[in-house]
């Protein structure tokens, strides 16, 4: 008997940061977040953005403030977002100039609630350490979190030279890929630490230390989880494009997520030309949901097809449900609390249909080739309806909404409702 096989690692400690309405870390849930591509000068289209990843279930978002003119429209969609209804957390990304666009825009600094700060990034030389403390400085007077995102990209040079030279002179010498994740973890620790020196409590600090290799990933973030009890955010950086940008993701962060490291994890896919930027917030819902971490939308289990099924039924309306789900979950959120646990099961033949179907909520077990042209409907375990001819699909879809409504909806009495058909 395999006994608590694969449970996650105990989530490693960390503590908690407020940021606008979300916490991050301690034993709040992993927290999803997403970042916009639009210019932030554009306000009309960051708000926008904002506000799909916001609906989407993105539970902070990141803008890029780069220059005057997006630090100047920052206020501007804080408040335009406020008036729809959205009141996503906003984090403000900078680099280089951070110091000087917070204190020129003192209603920029008061809109976001986040600064993302990256150590190699804010200065160099004598001007790096003067930087540094004054966005720290004015973090504290808005009283604002900050998270030190280290960007393997971007990694303090100087730091990185140093550690390079120490190597090179001692007398057990370590490869030079450790070198640069040790550069990683320390840039990271060290402007964490003069945060503090300079006044920011623990708890408004996280920390991110972002590669864009799996390996490396899971590599720095062990060690720097061993080695700090600050509010860790996860991420792959340059994930990349379709399969590749989910897979790498996903094989990275689960494994991290499973050892009880992170606290807040974004999902840094490319979109393709066009695309929709709501696919990272889709994939790391995904990612937690998967691991048993969090329910965000209701599961359809659908077995795979192969050589069995004959027609494109059971794909389409695995398909169909799934993107019914998705439409329709802003509202299902608030007139059907509890529904994010659902699990329906849409399956292709006899052979693993019927089990599967039972283990769901709602479950169909469609025909397969040669086999009888019905399909049994299974509701929490017990088969409650064949349907029969061509509307099955159509059919199958009320009995959810019908199941939904009787178990989720408003005087839900938990009954399961049954359908002869
Ligand atoms: S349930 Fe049936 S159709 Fe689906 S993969 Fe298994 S054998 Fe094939």
């Amino acid at each position: 008997m395999i006994d608590d096989f694969a449970k996650p690692l105990p989530r490693r400690v960390s503590v908690p940061v407020r940021v606008g309405n979300v916490t991050v870390g301690g034993d709040a849930p992993i927290v999803v977040q997403s970042m916009t591509n639009t210019d932030t000068a554009d306000a009309d289209a960051t708000v926008a953005q904002v506000a799909a990843l916001a609906r989407a279930g993105s539970e902070l978002v990141r803008i890029t403030v780069d220059r005057p003119e997006a630090a100047a429209q920052v206020a501007r969609i804080k408040d335009r977002l406020d008036r729809i209804g959205i009141d996503v957390p906003l984090v403000g990304d900078f680099h280089y100039i951070g110091h000087k666009l917070l204190a020129d825009y003192p209603d920029c600094a008061a809109a976001l609630d986040k600064y993302r700060i990256n150590p190699g990034n804010v200065g160099f030389k004598a001007k790096r350490d003067t930087q540094f403390s004054q966005i720290i400085d004015l973090a504290l007077k808005h009283d604002k979190a900050v998270r030190i995102g280290v960007n393997w990209g971007s990694l303090d040079q100087e730091l990185l030279t140093r550690l390079m030279d120490e190597n090179a002179a001692s007398d057990t010498p370590v490869s030079a890929a450790a070198v640069m994740r040790e550069a990683i973890i320390q840039s990271g620790l060290l402007s964490a630490e003069r945060a503090e020196a300079l006044g920011m409590g623990r708890d408004r600090i996280i920390l991110s230390a972002k590669v864009s290799q799996v390996q490396d990933l899971i590599a720095v973030y062990a060690d720097l989880g061993r080695r700090c009890d600050y509010a860790l955010h996860l991420g792959l950086t340059e994930a990349g494009m379709g399969t590749k940008g989910i897979v790498s993701s996903a094989a990275s962060m689960g494994i991290l997520l499973q050892q009880g490291i992170g606290d807040t994890i974004r999902v840094s896919l490319t979109p393709e030309p066009g695309g929709d930027r709501t696919r990272e917030v889709q994939v790391a819902q995904e990612l937690l949901q998967v691991m048993g971490f969090r329910a965000f939308v209701p599961v359809v289990a659908a077995c795979p097809g192969c050589g069995r099924t004959t027609s494109t039924v059971f794909q389409e309306l695995a398909s169909d449900i799934q993107e019914h789900i998705r439409v329709s979950m802003p509202v299902w959120r608030e007139q059907y609390p509890g529904v994010e646990s659902l699990n329906v099961a849409v399956m292709g033949c006899i052979v693993n249909g019927p089990g599967e179907s039972k283990h769901a909520d709602i479950g169909i077990s469609l025909p397969g080739t040669g086999e009888t042209p019905s399909a049994p409907v299974f509701i929490d375990g017990e088969k409650v309806a064949t349907l029969r001819g061509e509307g099955i699909a159509e059919d199958f879809k009320q009995m959810v909404l019908d199941y939904i409504e009787n178990r989720y909806g408003r005087g839900a009495s938990q009954a399961t409702p049954a359908k002869s058909a």
